[in-house]
Parts: C-alpha cells; sequence; structure tokens
C-alpha cells in the first residue's frame, strides 16, 4: 500500500547562473502506510529540499510526486494546497505553535479550518494529547511548556487532521538526549497507532537505527542503508 512515492527527482537552484546547485539528481523514494523511514544526511546533502517537494511545497524540476497513486507535482497550487491540508503532517525541530492559544486549541484550529466541528475537533485532539502524555497541559499556552511537552504537542497538531503522510525535519533536534529519546517514543507510538507513513529526517544514528528504514542522501540520490 504505497502511500508516497517520488521518483526521479532532480531539482537545481540557480539555474544556468553562476551558483547553479545541483541538489537532486534522481531521488527515488517509496513510503508504504505504518512504515516510519529515517533520512539521513550530511548537512547541505539537500534533505529540506527533499521534504519541501515531498510535502508538496515546492515542485521538482524533473520526476514525480505521487500520494495515494496520484500524480501531485502537476496539480495547480490550489489542489496541492488541499492536498497538503488533507493528507499531510510536517513538524520540525520548533515546534511553530501559536503562542497566543493554548496546546488544546492549537490542535483544535487545523481541525476546524477542514471542516471538523468544534465537539469532534476538541475530543480528537484530548486523544491524541493523551497518547503523548501531555492531557494535562491543554489549557497552557506553548511558552508554558517543556521543550519535549512543545513536540509533543506539535505532534498532535500534525496529526490532527489524519494524514497519510507525516514529514519531520528534526523533530527531537532540539531536545537534551533523554528529553529525545522520551519524545520519539511518543512519536512512532502515534505514527503505529494510526497507520500513515512517516518520514524523519534525523542526524541522530540511534534513532535512525530504531526506524523500519534507514535511507541515506548523498550525492543528490537516496539509498536503503538498513
Ligand atoms: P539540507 O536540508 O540537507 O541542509 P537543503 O535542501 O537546505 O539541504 O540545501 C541543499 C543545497 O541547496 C545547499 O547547498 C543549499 O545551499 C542549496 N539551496 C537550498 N535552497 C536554495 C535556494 N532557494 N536557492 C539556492 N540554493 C539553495
Ligand atoms: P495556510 O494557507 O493555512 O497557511 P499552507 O497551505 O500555506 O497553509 O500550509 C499548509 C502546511 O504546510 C502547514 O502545515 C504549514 O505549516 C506547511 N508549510 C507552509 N509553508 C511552508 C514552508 N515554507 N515550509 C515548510 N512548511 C510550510
Amino acid at each position: 500500500d504505497v502511500v508516497l512515492r517520488l521518483s526521479g527527482i532532480e531539482k537545481l537552484y540557480n539555474k544556468g547562473l553562476a551558483g547553479e546547485v545541483n541538489v537532486l539528481r534522481g531521488a527515488d523514494l517509496t513510503l508504504r502506510a505504518g512504515e516510519v523511514v529515517a533520512l539521513v544526511a550530511p548537512s547541505g546533502a539537500g534533505k529540506s529540499t527533499l521534504l519541501h517537494i515531498a510535502g508538496l511545497l515546492d515542485a521538482p524540476d524533473t520526476g514525480l510526486v505521487e500520494i495515494g497513486g496520484e500524480r501531485m507535482d502537476t496539480k495547480s497550487d490550489r489542489r496541492r494546497t488541499i492536498a497538503r491540508r488533507q493528507d499531510i503532517g510536517f513538524v520540525y525541530q520548533f515546534h511553530h505553535l501559536l503562542p497566543e492559544f493554548d496546546a488544546l486549541e492549537n490542535i483544535v484550529l487545523p481541525q476546524l479550518a477542514n471542516g471538523v466541528s468544534k465537539s469532534d475537533a476538541r475530543h480528537h485532539a484530548l486523544e491524541l494529547m493523551t497518547r503523548v502524555g501531555v492531557a494535562e497541559r491543554a489549557k497552557h499556552r506553548p511558552a508554558a511548556l517543556s521543550g519535549g511537552e512543545q513536540q509533543r504537542v506539535a505532534f498532535c497538531r500534525a496529526l490532527a487532521n489524519s494524514p497519510r503522510v507525516l514529514l519531520a525535519d528534526e523533530p527531537t533536534g532540539n531536545l537534551d538526549p533523554a528529553t529525545s529519546d522520551q519524545v520519539f517514543g511518543a512519536l512512532m507510538d502515534l505514527v503505529r497507532g494510526t497507520g500513515l507513513a512517516a518520514l524523519v529526517a534525523t542526524h541522530n544514528l540511534e534513532l535512525a537505527s530504531r526506524m523500519d528504514r534507514v535511507l541515506r542522501m548523498e550525492n543528490g540520490l537516496l539509498t536503503d542503508v538498513s
């Protein structure tokens, strides 16, 4: 059950200019429902570029991007935005929660934007928060939460609309090793509970080894090194 497929992805920046850089040179990637795949890449290798292409935020120069078997890279901006909201969840090194809203509201708001009723959205948000152990922090604003709690809330927000794909860019990169370990465990539990596919970029080889597969990005290509 292939959820995300990238095929022959090429990406150049500054095409034809002095600073031309050929970041992706025919990268292939297949993510199946329920699998958690690590993306390990040295800094500057093109990890963010790949995640942006996979997340329909950027289009490749060549190659194709399919979600659930449907080709997405050739769709209009509007269609890609809709697909992104429905099918893709993002988490970053920084939580990017809205500071003026409490933790619960941060998870409720994206659901309201997708047409879910307020009571259903709150119920679902609390369910997700309970799974990662932050339900008792629901009424706190992000600034009142610890770094680990902030990331747990960010994971809940990313999964609030039940996406098919989770794209995570160094999701525990800002945390100390012990917290990072716990928060990563929480992320794995959340993902395992839903059957969605996750691509998790990390520099932490120990965390990478705990995922289902490890892909290494080098010279613009992806290689399975697990
Ligand atoms: P990573 O996330 O692995 O550090 P990036 O995908 O951010 O790598 O960048 C890969 C390469 O492409 C780097 O050399 C970077 O400087 C270059 N690059 C990224 N974005 C742009 C851009 N918008 N314009 C020009 N060069 C870029
Ligand atoms: P909105 O129109 O509501 O701001 P977007 O379609 O711009 O929503 O964004 C949809 C998703 O993509 C959001 O989860 C957002 O965090 C993410 N996103 C948007 N722009 C970027 C970006 N430049 N880099 C990374 N993620 C982004």
